[in-house]
């Protein structure tokens, strides 16, 4: 098997909370699609953030950078769940 060519799910360990999550090959495209970098966060804690609004430098970082693809997105489009690539 040639694991090169085929994307897998990866674990990650959140920076907030420490617990691991599963970055799946599918968010691993999403994210690339979009041109952000591997989450450090587990979707709760990012959920939480969201929720309180707080920014996250990285987030906004990036946000920067997808503006210059897609003006008129704000930081209210941004990654919802991983499945809503609407191409
Ligand atoms: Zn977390």
């Amino acid at each position: 098997m040639d694991k090169s060519t085929k994307q897998e799910d990866i674990v990650l360990i959140c920076i907030d909370c420490s617990n691991q999550f599963i970055f799946s090959a599918g968010e691993q495209a999403f994210y690339r699609s979009k041109a952000l970098s591997v989450p450090k966060r587990c979707p709760t804690c990012r959920q939480k953030r969201k929720a309180n609004l707080v920014p996250d430098e990285t987030q906004l970082r990036s946000y920067r950078e997808v503006g210059k693809m897609l003006p008129g997105n704000g930081p209210c489009n941004e990654y919802q769940e991983g499945n809503s690539d609407d191409k």
